[in-house]
């Protein structure tokens, strides 16, 4: 790694001032990088006890840290302070988790016809982790976790603009773990790229947008690496005819405005049946309208200012948009503050039809468009007819009826009179476009093994015609053969 790298300055989204300077790495660190991370493998790998004890103490420091870690979070990204302590609380809950997750012993399989089989499982090597900006803490945990308790070893890309948190995340880590088991390279796109084409980085887990994702799934395809990859959506909430108002708009409002609405599996946009379309969007309205806005840090802040100015401006045309199709202004439309940065109050359009980009593209930000139906199966025909299926919730206090529609949505996870609530133990990711590969509960550790099955013929008493093997059933057994090396 360059020994006095050249450094860039990271902003505050909600005053665009100045919050820190973070390490220009270059291609050329990566590859250092990836060097050195193969020099503390094997030793890493082999210690499995070693490896949850470092996870426990890590967990228990983050934990411990939070409000400092959060406060730097808060200024590189913006968001609400409580939500970025929370990051860091749900980190430390994920390595807890992995900590104690009993599962990858070897596994002896029924013995058949003379033979004995045993599947082992390896980790699978070093780990490129490339994360996004909305929430640089816990989608970096929720690799880093499975990945180092599985014994690979992780290089670290966070987003340009911002590096700062991970940057402390992982030298906090490192407080509790051999050198280089973990290293973080910070800068521009071309540290992405230089990970998901180097050999030695045999898997690549990324969350980001779809069309990054799929740039990156053929930069690692000729070296066979494998790729998880967590991409974008279009989440809705679709209202049955006999839900609460009142509880079903806290409900949609805590999701699509949480992060100013920067959350991959927000509500993105609102489906309600005519009957309930006016009384709904009122309530929508009058629950944003309690929302304030403005600097994350700043004490009553309800809502922080959108990421970059490219965000800001793209859902702010959307909404412009929407209206000019049809839509109606419910709430919204300003900034909400006289603060400098990229601010745009929780925003609600009514009646916006199902073609404008607002409802049918993916716009990451602080705005809700409402469409109305008069058949919940043409909702249903129109979502399952796109490409995202990352999430989606149903909201009637009738749980059958709404068990029924979430289980024809072709999305990874459907919400039942809530949305966004994840769970450490099951699993997440997304269908079609949104994404391939899970996190979360024992399918996010899967991800970071490979298995060998070690397949031994149990004796030696006849002669194999012409080199190939002849298994002699009831032979004497030689269980050693195959208990061999599980995952360490
Ligand atoms: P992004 O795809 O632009 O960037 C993600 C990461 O990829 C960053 O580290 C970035 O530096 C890197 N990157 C950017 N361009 C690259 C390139 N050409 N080659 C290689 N790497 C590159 O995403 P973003 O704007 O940071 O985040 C928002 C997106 O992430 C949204 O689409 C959102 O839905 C998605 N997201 C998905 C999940 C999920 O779990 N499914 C979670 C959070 C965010």
């Amino acid at each position: 790694m360059s020994v006095y790298p050249t450094t860039y300055e990271v902003f505050d989204p909600a005053t665009l001032e100045v919050v820190g300077t973070a390490p220009l790495h270059t291609a050329e660190d990566v590859e250092c990088a990836v060097a050195l991370a193969g020099t503390a493998a094997a030793a890493w790998a082999a210690d499995r006890e070693a490896r949850r004890s470092a996870l426990r103490s890590i967990a228990v420091a983050v934990r411990d840290q939070s409000g400092r870690l959060g406060e730097i979070l808060s200024r590189e990204q913006g968001k609400v302070l409580r939500e970025a302590v929370m990051e860091f609380q749900v980190a430390a809950g994920l390595f807890e988790y992995y900590a104690d997750l009993e599962w990858y012993q070897t596994e002896q399989l029924p013995e058949r016809d003379g033979r004995r089989l045993a599947v082992h499982y390896r980790p699978v090597g070093l780990v490129g982790a490339i994360t996004p900006w909305n929430f640089p803490i816990s989608l970096l945990a929720v690799k880093l976790a499975p990945a180092l308790v599985a014994g690979c070893t992780v290089i670290a890309k966070p987003s340009p603009s911002t590096p700062l948190s991970t940057i402390a995340l992982v030298e906090l880590m490192n407080g509790f773990l051999p050198p280089h088991v973990l290293t973080s390279v910070t800068g521009r796109g071309v540290l992405s790229r230089a990970l998901s084409t180097l050999p030695g980085v045999r898997k690549i887990s990324f969350t980001g947008s779809t069309e990054v994702g799929t740039a990156i799934m053929a930069q690692a395809a000729p070296t066979v690496k494998r790729v998880t990859l967590e991409l974008g959506g279009n989440d809705p909430a679709i209202v049955l005819p006999d839900a609460d108002p009142a509880f079903t708009a806290a409900g949609i409002i805590g999701s699509a405005f949480r992060n100013a609405g920067q959350v991959c599996m927000a509500v993105k946009r609102v489906f309600v049946p005519r009957s309930l379309a006016g009384e709904l969007t009122e309530a929508l309205a009058a629950a944003a309208a309690g929302l304030v806005v403005g600097r994350g840090l700043d004490t009553g802040t309800g809502m922080g200012p959108m990421h970059n100015a490219a965000q800001r401006d793209l859902v702010s045309s959307l909404v412009t948009q929407a209206v000019n199709d049809g839509g109606r202004l419910a709430f919204g439309g300003g900034t909400g503050t006289p603060l400098p940065g990229y601010f745009m109050e929780p925003t609600i359009i009514a009646d916006a039809p199902y073609d404008t980009p607002l409802v049918c593209s993916e716009q990451f930000g602080s705005a809700l468009p409402v469409s109305v139906y008069d058949d919940v199966e043409d909702v249903l025909a129109h979502l399952n007819g796109q490409e995202f299926g990352l999430g989606a919730s149903v909201w009637s206090p009738d749980l059958d009826r709404a068990g029924e529609l979430a289980s024809r949505i072709e999305a990874g996870t459907v919400w039942i009179n809530q949305h966004t609530q994840v769970e450490l133990d099951a699993p997440f990711g997304g269908w079609k476009a949104s994404g391939m590969g899970r996190e979360r509960g024992r399918w996010g550790l899967s991800e970071y093994l490979q298995t060998r099955t070690v397949n031994a013929v149990t004796g030696q008493h006849s002669i194999p015609a012409a080199g190939v093997a002849v298994p002699v059933s009831g032979a004497a057994t030689s269980g050693a053969a195959v208990s061999g090396a599980a995952a360490g």
